[in-house]
């Protein structure tokens, strides 16, 4: 098959890949419908998360069952499946508490690649969620969205209590950000402020329900939402995108009593501990239990009531993936939805 590999900083190859194989009699192997490129993916794309020896990306996946091990008892091959970026058995205590990126058999959702034309994906019963029939083309990239970048704002704002009534500050406007508007909005958010210097950004943030744009930074922004709030600040945050700057932001953007959901994966990110004990903020967050909310979110997409798969304003074929991380790091594209 071909897949994609990276060797180094902004050196992304697409070229011929083993086919993958039952590992583990829990592993089911699909064939990708479609994939796409990961804000978090442009870490290693950068160079700062070092690319010690080449390595198989992408880790967000939809596609059709091909072979299930012997011990795979619900996921057959036909099936349109949904799965997320980590691997869970759905059955140890971790996991029915809901933190399923926590799971006590936690592993990568695709070891082999998932910006590929096959994947091996381990604990299948686990972690992949069927769909009732084969889903109409449209609705795959919302689906696609929900094995991560939607999931991931999905339990940003339910990490951050989002709720009915409640007033939202969102800190990154990249895909993640936008997701979290509309999972803020079906949570029932009154208003919802974005904090975006982009106009496309902006124009998705409120499509999918924000109500306010900040194009402030820093203390401006943090002002900006104090302004907005009556001097108290949001009742929840979402921080989409992991760095002391946005962490900053968004705790101090945060009212006594608030709660800060943080999904952007955390690089050298300091926090005082003076300032953060008067703040009377919560904080929660990590990598998303996207599986926790797969079965509610496909439902909502299956049904048409949303349409996540908007993040996606660039499309390619998975021979061009290369373009596609260069239109994200360029900030070209929100996010590049890949065609195997
Ligand atoms: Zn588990």
């Amino acid at each position: 098959m071909k897949g994609t590999m990276l060797y180094g900083a902004r050196d992304v190859r697409y070229e011929d890949r083993p086919d993958p194989i039952i590992v583990d009699p829990t592993d089911a192997i699909i064939k990708l419908s479609a994939t796409c490129v990961c804000g978090s993916d442009l870490w290693p794309y950068r160079g700062i998360d070092p690319t010690v020896e080449p390595r198989a990306m992408g880790h967000e996946y939809v596609g059709i069952v091909e072979e299930v091990g012997k011990d795979v008892k619900h996921i057959q091959k036909g099936q349109f499946v949904v799965g997320s970026f980590f691997a869970s058995d759905n059955t140890c205590e971790i996991c029915r508490s809901g933190y399923q990126t926590a799971c006590v058999q936690r592993q990568p959702g695709a070891p082999t690649g998932a910006q590929a034309q096959y994947a091996r994906i381990a604990l299948a019963d686990g972690t992949l969620v069927p769909t009732p029939a084969l889903p109409d083309a449209d609705l795959v990239p919302s689906l696609l969205s929900a094995s991560d970048v939607f999931g991931t704002g999905w339990f940003a704002a339910d990490a951050a209590a989002v709720g009915p009534g409640k007033t939202v500050a969102v800190v990154g406007d990249g895909g993640v950000g936008l997701c979290g508007v509309l999972a803020a909005k079906q949570m029932g958010a009154e208003r919802i402020i974005v904090m975006s210097r982009h106009p496309e950004r902006q124009k998705l943030a409120l499509e999918f329900g924000a109500t306010d744009i900040v194009s402030e930074r820093g203390d401006e922004g943090v002002a900006k939402i104090k302004e907005l709030t009556r001097g108290l600040g949001a009742h929840s945050t979402i921080e989409a995108v992991g760095t002391q700057e946005s962490m900053m932001q968004a705790i101090q953007s945060t009212r006594a009593g608030g709660h800060v959901g943080f999904v952007g994966v955390l690089h050298d990110v300091t926090i005082q501990g003076l300032p953060f004990f008067f703040s009377h903020v919560h904080l929660h967050g990590g990598p998303a239990p996207v599986r926790r909310y797969l079965p509610q979110m496909m439902e909502l997409i299956l049904n048409g009531k949303i349409n996540p798969g908007k993040v996606f304003d660039l499309t390619l074929p998975l021979s061009e993936v290369a373009e596609g991380y260069r239109a994200m790091d360029e900030r070209r594209a929100i996010k590049t939805l890949l065609q195997p």
